[in-house]
């Protein structure tokens, strides 16, 4: 991230007396509970162990589920919390706690609110995979220029807001950045601080009255998490930055924190294979509003094999089963991995945004553009009958003459014609986002192994579990992170105000 950092300059051991929270992880979790606490009076010591703030949060492409925003109803979109609570629900397969899963939808509107009440421009919504409406919302694309990322312009509003407090009252709010938590330290049955590592490798402790761990998944924890609960997901490629190690599960869990759901892995099903490293075990995610905005997916044999709105476990399972890996011929190949071809046309480029797909496709150049199916067919070394047969199968079932065969019911755009120019990609199924984390309450209280609040530790974001059960929907883990992140500021600075637990 590019903004200038206005990190305090503070040894953390002196950062001691005040009655102060300390959040750990600078996130959309952490950000989100660090201007809650803010806006509510009080202090906050915020940890990262990365050189700047943004966390995956920055990485988000979708955007942040909103139901029953005005947004939504200009656009005429009927939706309502309860609509949401169900899709979420029914997405994880009734795993959720349905406590928290009320919590969240209950609180979308006033989260998109939230972002948008510190300059986030979110009045565009995409339908993504699982959604009974359009409701992840995002911002417009621009129809020229630079794309703007929702998550990334989400982090920066959210530091710009941070950084423009901090001015004003510098004892609000201290960022150290480069330090990471360590443990967590515990006094007379009370959680009291947290203890760090410098980049030097120098030790410190920074009191708090209340610890928020927004630390974030373990996508990226391989030989560890990941082996402990997810065998099953190792050799797959992941999404996540580096630091997705799963910290801050790890460190609560030695001090008796309940974890749930841990077994729960998303493996997300489009990953983009980069023609110059198809073998990379780190990928750029394929947004789910590329296939929101009307993208097919078909296999090496030129054949749809699935409905592209499908859940993202659901079009996973169809990859592995259904498709093979692509060969090195065409655009380099998946290097072994069962991957699907990506198919998007002018008009659905145009719905999505040509600066965003820009990027993809002349920086990145994930994507190659044939100026017909015969050229596609000739690449991929099918006949072009099949492909030709394809796009005209689902240009029918786009216009409503026939039924689709894998239950596809609402079809974004356009068709693509077999005589227009297609641009393919190939994309493969990668490690995306970690269901299972510390079990918290609605008041984003940590739970311990004996179902009791560990008293002064709060926990918002990726880093705990429960809300998503086996599965997560598209925008819901943004949603999670402002509507558990404020939640936890709330808490934290009320117990830190009185002094007593929530
Ligand atoms: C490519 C991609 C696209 C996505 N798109 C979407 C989307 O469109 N919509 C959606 O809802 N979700 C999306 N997600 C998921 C979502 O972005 C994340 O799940 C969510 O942002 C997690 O936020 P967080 O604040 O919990 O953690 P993060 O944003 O990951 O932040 C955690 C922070 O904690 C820091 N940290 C970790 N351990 C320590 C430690 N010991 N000490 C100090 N600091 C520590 C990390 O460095 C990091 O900065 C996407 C994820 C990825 C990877």
């Amino acid at each position: 991230m590019n903004w200038v950092l206005i990190t305090v300059a503070v040894m953390a051991s002196q950062l001691t007396a005040e009655p102060t929270v300390v959040v750990v992880g600078g996130g959309l979790a952490g950000l989100s509970a660090s201007l809650e606490i803010i806006n509510e009076g009080g202090k906050v010591i915020l940890v990262e162990g990365e050189s700047n703030t943004g966390g995956n949060s920055a990485k988000a492409s979708s955007g942040i589920n909103g139901a029953g925003t005005d947004t939504q109803e200009k656009l005429g979109i009927q939706d309502s919390p309860e609509l949401l609570m169900k899709d979420t629900l029914s997405a994880g397969d009734d795993e959720n706690d349905k406590k928290l899963v009320k919590v969240l939808a209950e609180n979308s509107v006033a989260a998109v609110e939230f972002l948008r009440s510190v300059g986030v421009d979110l009045t565009d919504v995409n339908l993504c995979g699982g959604h009974s409406v359009p409701r992840t919302h995002w911002i417009p694309s621009p129809k020229e220029g630079r794309p703007i990322p929702a998550g990334f312009e989400i982090m920066k509003r959210l530091r710009a807001k941070l950084n423009e407090l901090q001015e004003q009252k510098p004892e609000q709010f201290r960022l150290l950045t480069q330090t990471k938590m360590v443990d967590i330290i515990r006094e007379s049955g009370k959680v009291v601080g947290v203890e760090v590592e410098s980049a030097d490798g120098e030790k410190s402790k920074i009191n708090g009255d209340a610890v928020i761990l927004a630390t974030g998944g373990f996508s990226a924890d391989q030989d560890g998490l990941l082996k402990e609960f997810g065998a099953q997901t190792l050799g797959f490629p992941s999404t996540n930055g580096a630091f997705a190690k799963g910290e801050g599960v790890k460190i609560a869990r030695k001090l008796g924190a309940k974890l749930i759901g841990m077994e729960r892995i998303q493996i997300h099903p489009t990953a983009f294979v980069d023609p110059k490293e198809p073998a990379a075990g780190t990928k750029f995610l394929a947004a789910e509003a590329l296939r929101g905005k009307g993208a097919l997916l078909i296999n090496s044999e030129g054949k749809r094999f699935g409905n592209e709105l499908g859940r993202r476990d659901y079009f996973t399972g169809r990859i592995q089963e259904h498709a093979k890996p692509i060969e090195e011929s065409f655009q380099g190949g998946s290097a072994g991995r069962n991957a699907a071809i990506m198919l998007m046309s002018e008009k659905t480029i145009d719905a999505f945004g040509r600066p965003a797909f820009n990027f993809y496709a002349i920086v990145k150049k994930f994507f190659k553009k044939y100026e017909n199916h015969q050229e596609l067919a000739k690449a991929l070394g099918v006949d072009d009958t099949v492909i030709k047969a394809t796009l005209d199968e689902y240009q029918e079932i786009f216009d409503g003459k026939k039924e689709d065969p894998w239950g596809k019911k609402v079809f974004p755009v356009a068709a693509i014609s077999p005589n227009e120019p297609i641009y393919a990609a190939i994309v493969v199924p990668a490690i995306h986002y970690t269901m299972g984390g510390l079990q918290i309450d609605e008041n984003s209280r940590v739970i311990d192994e004996q179902g009791k609040p560990i008293i002064g530790l709060y926990a918002a974001g990726e880093v705990t579990g429960g809300v998503h059960g086996s599965n997560r929907l598209g925008g819901n883990s943004l949603l999670e992170c402002v509507v558990f992140g404020r939640i936890a500021g709330h808490s934290g600075i009320n117990a830190s105000k009185t002094r007593t637990e929530l």
